[in-house]
């Protein structure tokens, strides 16, 4: 069983395997996947890196707010227009404001967007009443809708990524999302950071 067959099914086999490998991380931390989700917070995304062998996968959770403006489901011509438009900039841009170390020669070999996740009800009290606090003078969603971009990028790579950094460039793309949460799990090393501003790099 190797990481890249299981991430060939998709973003729940992902949160599967993550949870298995780490335990005690997922349980605080921003990894995908049921209870162990990110709070939701504007500007702020959520970055899981997988490193393995010669290959990297990325998976984003981002509210919609920082990607294309608002967060209630586009149904409007103009907002279905301006979604997809910002999708697709994620996408085609995924390897510019992702940049692996270029001697690494990696590319993209595989690209999962899920461009409008509803934002799950948080179940407990006070993550509820952070949730509020977080999102009071926010005025681009409707009272009480939240949602979310996810996204899932796989890059080959001609050499083994271990010990490569990995630097940002995401506002230059969506100028609102400010700030990245990183988790790296390379091999078996883990590690995280908070970048800022795209200012800082993480060693897969
Ligand atoms: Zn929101």
């Amino acid at each position: 069983m190797t990481f890249s067959n299981r991430f060939a099914s998709g973003a729940s086999a992902y949160a599967f395997v993550l949870t298995l490998a780490l335990p005690s991380l997922h349980s605080h931390s921003a990894f995908a996947g049921g209870k162990g989700h990110a709070a939701h917070e504007h500007g702020v995304a959520a970055v899981n890196v997988v490193g393995e062998g010669n290959s990297v996968t990325i998976q984003l959770e981002v509210p919609s707010e920082s990607i294309y403006g608002f967060e209630h489901e586009a149904k409007k011509p103009a907002d279905i227009k301006k979604r997809d438009e910002a999708v697709e900039k994620l996408k085609v841009n995924a390897d510019k404001i992702f940049v692996l170390d270029p001697s690494l020669g990696c590319k993209i070999s595989s690209a999962d967007i899920k461009p409008f996740v509803l934002e799950a009800e948080e179940p407990e009290k006070e993550s509820k009443k952070e949730h509020k606090k977080e999102h009071k003078n926010h005025e681009n969603h409707k009272q009480g809708t939240h949602s979310e971009v996810h996204a899932s990028f796989k890059f080959e790579c001609s050499k083994a990524v271990a010990g490569s950094s990995l630097k940002f460039a995401a506002r230059g793309f969506f100028k609102s999302l400010r700030t990245l949460k990183v988790q790296v799990l390379s091999g078996e090393k883990q590690s995280g950071a908070t970048i800022k501003d795209d200012k800082g790099t993480v060693q897969l």
